[in-house]
């Protein structure tokens, strides 16, 4: 993505290229793995780009399109983080439930104790209702064929998708007691993908900042410094609505 057109406005200066990697002028300058990955691994990394040349038709998307390209890739993946990391908590949430019925310590199984299943059932809600608000965002996306009319529910989604891996996630590190820390598990690798969903394709906070624009364009300000549903004003409007049969009533 680059600037092609520095004099447009803002959002139409940058157009989006493909660049084969094989490209003359691309110089890896180092992969950049998760915080588990041994350095010098991994499939992030800095790329530098010496005046790299390519073919006009290897635009993608009209001339000063890339912010448009850009945002009807990220619409989409969004969704698909979503949908990833409701199956990807799911597989956790089993892992939590079997060893809470499995592990015998103290007298009883872990599945005996009131605050493991406090966590068992705290993580299917959060689960259920996770999924359940992917699913209607999806359906959402089918029928109105409009990135921007889903926009808040897909940042929804996306800015909810941190919280609820993470938390299932150490809920499940937990119950595994010591063994949920080595690697020979899993869950701090998952831990990790917990911060990575939280910031891949926007952080968390920015989808909030979306949510809550979106919600608040709904909204009209009180037409007074008073609440529409400041008490007093509800009973002088009722008083003046049914002021024929409150004639002769007395008051208080
Ligand atoms: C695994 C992985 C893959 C990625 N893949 C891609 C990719 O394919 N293409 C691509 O373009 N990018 C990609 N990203 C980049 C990702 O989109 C950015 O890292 C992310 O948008 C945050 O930007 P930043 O790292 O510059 O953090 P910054 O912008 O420096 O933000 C740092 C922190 O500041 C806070 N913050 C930032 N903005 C606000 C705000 N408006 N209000 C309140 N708090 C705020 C948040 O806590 C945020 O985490 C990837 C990131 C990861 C981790």
């Amino acid at each position: 993505m680059t600037v092609t057109d520095p004099d447009a406005g803002s959002y139409d200066q940058q157009s989006m290229f493909v660049v084969p990697i094989e490209t003359p002028g691309i110089e890896t300058i180092r992969n950049v793995g998760m915080g588990y990955e041994p350095v010098g691994e991994g499939i992030e990394g800095y790329l530098r780009y010496h005046d790299v040349r390519v073919p006009a038709d290897h635009m993608l998307g009209p001339r000063g399109g890339a912010f448009m390209v850009a945002q009807t890739r990220l619409g989409g993946g969004r969704i698909h983080h979503a949908m990833r990391t409701v199956g990807l908590a799911r597989r956790i949430f089993d892992m939590l439930c079997e060893r809470a019925v499995s592990r015998y310590t103290q007298g009883e199984v872990l599945a005996n104790k009131q605050m493991v299943q406090e966590m068992v059932a705290d993580s299917w809600m959060e689960l259920e209702a996770y999924r359940l608000m992917v699913l209607h965002t999806a359906w959402k996306i089918d029928q109105l064929q409009d990135y921007k009319a889903v926009r808040g529910d897909i940042s929804a989604i996306k800015a909810m998708m941190q919280k609820v891996l993470h938390d299932v996630t150490a809920r499940a590190l937990q119950v595994h007691g010591s063994l949920g820390v080595t690697h020979e598990m899993p869950f701090i690798h998952y831990l990790t993908e917990s911060f990575v969903m939280g910031l891949a394709d926007g952080p968390t906070e920015v989808h909030k900042v979306t949510v809550a624009r979106q919600v608040l364009k709904n909204y009209k300000a009180a037409d007074d410094n008073f609440p529409t549903t400041h008490l007093p004003k509800l009973r002088a409007a009722a008083e003046a609505k049914f002021a024929d049969q409150l004639a002769g009533i007395p008051r208080d």
